[in-house]
């Protein structure tokens, strides 16, 4: 396969290691097939919306491996084996091709929404991966503005030099840069005062805990406030329920994503999911603005 030819190696089968790294190594071995299959390395496509409004205002790209005998394998299932190995720089390749080529898709219907892309912690330790990117807009003549990479940080502090210079670096070619699953773990409060970025992703733990628990409302709260007080976008993850819409929108947060408004669709649907989202947009929203 493509892979093979680029001269990329995986490990070898070793007697001595467990079930699961055993299928994390025989998975990389059939990645290399995946590469060359086509139609097995696939991205599903989510829109966030406008609250308000409820018009598309971005389109996530989420992968999937529609593997031959284990089935649509998710993102959780094979990337950390990915992340690890050397198959990293042409599978992120790959995603960004079938992202921009999707994008590609809509703009062509005058839905010029940006593209967002999910980007591995290692790759923003890699001096070469802004070129990847560049290169990437250029085969598909795409402007720098209309593609989105998502971040989050997850990097060990030794390597913070190296992914604040490519961070940069990715900044300087115009991409927008999005602070995903924003206030866990890697991607706090200290990532928003060293990351100039134009997007922060509220995770969707505290949206699913917002109408219980007061202390998740006041974190959504604060990031919104915060993201208004540095001019960035604020998209919060995962509303599943009109409970959480009604919710955020009196907490002025602008917009959002999740399974309420659109699950995660193949890139040959993603055109109609945008444009009835776009048509329906006022009829549904005007209501909750009203009350709001
Ligand atoms: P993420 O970027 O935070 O993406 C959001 C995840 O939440 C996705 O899971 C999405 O399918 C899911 N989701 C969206 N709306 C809802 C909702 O209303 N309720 C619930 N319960 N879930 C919702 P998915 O597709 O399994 O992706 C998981 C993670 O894998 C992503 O988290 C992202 O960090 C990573 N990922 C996905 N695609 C890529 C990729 O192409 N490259 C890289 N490096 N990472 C990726
Ligand atoms: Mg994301
Ligand atoms: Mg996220
Ligand atoms: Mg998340």
């Amino acid at each position: 396969g493509r892979a093979k030819e680029q001269g990329l190696t995986v490990g070898t089968y070793d007697s001595g290691q467990d079930a699961s790294s055993t299928d994390q190594l025989a998975l990389l071995a059939e990645l290399q097939d995946a590469f060359a299959a086509d139609d097995q390395i696939v991205l599903h496509l989510q829109p966030a919306v406008d609250l308000i409004t409820g018009e598309p205002t971005g389109c996530e790209a989420l992968v999937r491996w529609r593997h031959p005998r284990r089935g649509q394998l998710s993102p959780g299932e094979f990337l950390p084996a990915v992340e690890r190995s050397e198959l990293l720089i042409p599978f992120t390749r790959r995603v960004l091709d079938l992202a921009l080529a999707a994008a590609a898709d809509w703009t062509a219907y005058g839905i010029d929404v940006p593209v967002s892309v999910n980007v591995s912690a290692r790759s923003l330790t890699d001096p070469t991966f802004p070129a990847q990117v560049t290169e990437a807009l250029r085969r598909h003549r795409t402007p720098a503005s209309r593609l989105v990479l998502e971040i989050t940080e997850s990097v060990a502090v030794s390597e913070r030099d190296i992914v604040d210079d490519v961070l940069a670096r990715l900044r300087a070619t115009g991409v927008q840069l999005s602070l995903d699953d924003f206030g866990t773990g890697f991607s706090s409060l200290s990532s928003v005062t060293r990351i100039p970025v134009d997007e922060i992703k509220i995770d969707r733990s505290f949206v699913d805990e917002m109408i219980d628990k007061a202390a998740a409302g006041a974190v959504v709260r604060g990031a919104v406030e915060l993201g208004t007080r540095l001019g960035v976008r604020v998209v919060a993850e995962g509303i599943e329920t009109v409970e959480q819409r009604a919710a955020l929108i009196a907490l002025g947060c602008p917009s959002a994503q999740g399974y309420h408004f659109c699950k995660p669709m193949p890139a040959d649907k993603i055109v109609q999911a945008l444009s009835q989202l776009r048509k329906s947009s006022s009829a549904t929203v005007t209501p909750l603005r009203a009350d709001g």
